[in-house]
């Protein structure tokens, strides 16, 4: 459930709220808006709802108390109505302007590497990514230089300014990783590896969390909610293609998860089409397109030599590609960068009415 708070009351009655929270042996967390503050009710409530409802919305400066029968809360919409903007380094993500995440699958070697972060951020990616420690189907083709290819990734960001996103897949890494790298980045493997999700929380640093290709939209919302739970707010979502009978393609881009993510939660979320297509010639159009449906970025891989790279050469982008697809998107995103939906009615997003003294 939400406490929301009226408009001016004060941070004794916000506090007075927190403390009943606190004794029902349940948590509060916060979201101080422009205009208001709204207190999340986290924990296992059970049969005291109603009672417990009554009680809250009895208290000073409480406005209404709205049970909600969704059971993602910090990641949704109603605690947060604000869109979550992520700022890291220069770049600022969901604030409107448009994310361009690009980079090889996997950094194969120093060389590869910087030079394909300076062709991408000469034109116009502001962000850079790049494998060190890449999850493979096949335990017998390249995993990824680990350590190494982490340091040359921060030798991307000092040339090019640019932060850098690279993939964590274990606890354990998690340390090292957040040294080198602005954004962690959890895998479509690792969606519901809640340890790990726990331990990307308490990092300090944020994260992109990709769909995971047997997931719903509401599991990965759970996920995106147990970072959020742990302490970190600045989680970015990537829509990467979900399995589909569908065979042409690696996976099947759910662009209406783009939208639908839009009304359900705060969080900005990117589309990845190279992950998502398998092939090189999809990717443009399908970036568009995500872009077109309103999401705040794209991420695309990219590589000097496609058909010689270690990992996902089909579906890398040459230079020259990257170039041109980075103008489209900017032009599209001129056009539509706004358009994330049209108005939903509050029952249509399974919001039950609140409890409100007045
Ligand atoms: C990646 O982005 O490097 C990757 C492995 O993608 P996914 O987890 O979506 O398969
Ligand atoms: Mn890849």
């Amino acid at each position: 459930m939400f406490v929301v708070m009226a408009v001016g009351a004060t941070d004794e009655e916000v506090n007075g709220v927190k403390s009943h929270i606190l004794a029902e042996g349940l948590t509060p967390h916060d979201n101080r808006g422009a205009e208001r503050v709204v207190i999340a009710v986290v924990g296992e409530v059970g049969p005291r709802k109603e009672l417990l409802m009554s009680r809250l919305a009895a208290l000073p400066g409480v406005e209404t108390v709205t049970p909600i029968s969704r059971p993602f809360k910090l990641t949704s919409r109603e605690f947060h109505p604000e869109d979550t903007v992520i700022r890291v380094l220069d770049a600022v993500i969901g604030d409107g302007t448009l994310t361009i995440i690009a980079g090889p699958c996997s950094v194969e070697s120093r060389d590869q590497l910087l030079e394909t972060a300076e062709a991408v951020a000469a034109a116009g990616a502001t962000v850079i990514r790049g494998g060190a420690f890449k999850p493979r189907t096949s335990p017998y083709t390249f995993q990824g230089l680990g350590v190494e290819g982490l340091r040359y990734l921060a030798e991307a960001r000092e040339r090019t300014g640019l932060p850098v996103i690279t993939e964590v897949m274990e606890p354990a890494q998690v340390e090292v990783v957040a040294d080198y790298a602005d954004i962690l980045q959890v895998g479509a493997r690792n969606m519901q590896n809640y340890p790990l999700l726990t331990a990307v929380g308490r990092a300090g640093r944020p994260v992109m969390l990709k769909r995971g290709f047997a997931s719903t939209v509401e599991e990965w919302l759970m996920a995106a909610e147990y970072i959020v739970s742990s302490g970190n707010p600045n989680v970015l979502l990537c829509e990467r293609g979900i399995r589909t009978f569908e065979t042409y393609t690696r996976n099947t881009l759910d662009l209406t998860a783009v939208p639908l993510l839009h009304h359900l939660t705060h969080l900005p979320v990117v589309v990845d089409p190279s992950h998502a297509t398998g092939k090189r010639w999809l990717v443009k159009p399908m970036a568009l397109a995500g872009v077109a449906a309103g999401a705040q970025g794209v991420m695309v891989e990219v590589h000097p030599r496609p058909d010689s790279a270690l990992s996902d050469g089909d579906q890398s982008l040459t230079f020259d590609q990257f170039r041109t697809l980075a103008a489209a998107l900017r032009t599209i995103h001129d056009e539509f960068g706004d358009l994330q939906g049209d108005p939903v009615p509050a029952a249509a997003l399974g919001l039950t009415a609140g409890l409100s003294k007045h």
